[in-house]
């Protein structure tokens, strides 16, 4: 195929595309494929010659949606959406025209210049001071771990690049239970380590317990290690946990330590003033992240992380080997600087669409309709006898569980989950909460309607009574 036929294939993709969406309500949200299925039709060897468009076109329509997950499906309810707004998927498409390496300001000014004017449209939309930079990375994981080795770095006082960490003392990391596994593994990978990454207990709201992190950091200073930062969360994967930041905050600023907050779902509905409860204090971080790329409407990937003082992580990661080296350096940004990947994607172009395609207004509306849908359908649960809800609803997000008489309620969940989800017309997952098996359901896909929601009622009440209720598995 020839750049000059772009546009013959490109139509007849969209003529794909068009049909999917026309049919995706009545598709299976999760795909009903067996392992091994896909694989086993195609062939084992890489083809040595050139096969035409035509066919490939052709054998991706048999082989590939029957294996799809649809993400995209307005009752999917599992996990957090991962959406992908019709206006962001067009910039997307152009973006992948493009396709330029946004790496420094000059190989491509407009992907830098257009990415500081989204992060300081967002910091306005979310009411973040004037003064907070940012940079758009491809997930919070990559956020987290950029701001677990500026915590390393400052703590070392920029000394751990150089030396390693084998001859420094042992640096701590706090956090709450509740905090998303991505944590964990950017402890691993900045070779602070799982062990020093220290769970703090939280109260009975699941919120770090200040007085636990006070006694926390005072041992380990008796101990001779180094507190080096606290990694907060507003809206946890579980169960949607949000710590109560100002006093944490405050035992940070005594301390020294440097504090990012993990607000990678939830924080796409801080665009929404009267839901900023749950973060109250989130300014006096030094680092936050959210994903644009889940409730708010951008295609994966794209995640905002905004910073008070970028220039703590421009020196943990700005690497500016000679060939990287551009002329007037001290009056732009060069955003490599800021991240791990030295190669960028130009992300900010499906921002810049989304914002003005739908406004903040058509944006807050739609989290709005479903933070109000999913508390509806938590109280027709709560008021079906053979249900219990385990979580109330942060946000969107709510868990439950299947409670019928004389069942085991972990078993009766679990089978209830695997019966909704081998029958397709929705979609969810599960968490562990206190040792206890629960339902997860989050509202949130772009085009989900309160019908959409409230089917998620019927389905599960009629599965529940299908159920094998006992432990039979
Ligand atoms: C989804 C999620 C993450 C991980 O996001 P990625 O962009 O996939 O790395 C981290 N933290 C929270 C709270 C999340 O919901």
């Amino acid at each position: 195929m020839k750049y000059a036929d772009y546009a013959k294939w490109t139509n007849r993709a969209t003529q794909w595309i068009e049909t999917h969406f026309a049919t995706l309500r009545d598709k299976p949200v999760r795909a009903q494929t067996q392992i091994g299925e896909i694989a086993a039709r195609l062939p084992a060897s890489p083809p040595e010659h050139a096969t035409d468009m035509e066919t490939i076109i052709a054998d991706f329509e048999h082989i590939v949606p029957d294996g799809i997950t649809h993400w995209q499906h307005p009752r999917f309810f599992a996990y957090f959406q991962s959406n992908a707004a019709p206006a962001s998927m067009i910039a997307e498409q152009l973006t992948n025209a493009i396709a330029a390496q946004c790496m420094l300001w000059q190989t491509s000014p407009a992907a830098t210049e257009i990415e500081q004017v989204m992060i300081d449209w967002f910091r306005q939309a979310m009411a973040l001071p004037d003064g907070f930079k940012g940079v758009i990375q491809d997930s919070a994981s990559s956020a987290t771990l950029s701001a677990v080795l500026t915590m390393r770095e400052r703590a070392t006082g920029f000394t751990g690049n150089d030396t390693g960490l084998s001859t420094q003392p042992r640096l701590r990391i706090y956090c709450s239970e509740q905090v998303h596994s991505s944590i964990d593994k950017a402890c691993w990978v900045a070779g602070i380590g799982q062990d020093n990454l220290i769970k703090i207990p939280t109260n009975s709201a699941y919120q770090m317990d200040p007085a636990a992190l006070q006694s926390a950091i005072t041992a380990d200073r008796a101990a001779g290690h180094t507190p080096a930062g606290v990694i907060l969360c507003t809206g946890g994967t579980s169960i949607g946990a949000c710590d109560d930041l100002p006093p944490v905050l405050a035992i940070s600023r005594a301390e020294d330590l440097y504090t990012h907050l993990d607000a990678a779902w939830a924080g796409s509905a801080m665009i929404c003033p009267e839901l900023r409860d749950i973060w109250v204090g989130a300014e006096n971080c030094d680092s936050i992240v959210f994903n644009p790329h889940k409730w708010l409407g951008a295609n994966f990937d794209c995640s905002i992380q905004f910073l008070k003082d970028p220039d703590i992580q421009r020196r943990t990661m700005g690497l500016r080997p000679s060939y990287l080296e551009t002329p007037q350096a001290s009056e732009i940004t060069n955003f490599n600087e800021w991240t791990v990947p030295l190669g960028r994607r130009f992300r900010a172009l499906k921002l810049w669409f989304l914002v003005r395609a739908y406004g903040l207004e058509g944006l807050r509306e739609r989290m709005r309709n479903h933070v109000k849908w999913a508390q509806e359908l938590e109280a027709k649960l709560a008021a079906h006898p053979d249900f219990t809800i385990t979580t109330h609803s942060r946000l969107s997000l709510f868990t439950f569980q299947h409670t019928p008489a004389n069942a085991d309620p972990n078993t009766a969940s679990a089978n209830l989950l695997q019966k909704i989800n081998d029958d397709g017309r929705i979609y969810l997952t599960q968490t562990l909460h206190n040792g206890a098996f629960v339902i997860r359901f989050v509202a949130g896909q772009f085009d989900c309607t309160r019908d959409d929601v409230m089917l998620a009622y019927d389905v599960i009440t009629e599965l529940a009574n299908s159920a094998p209720t006992g432990d039979q598995s």
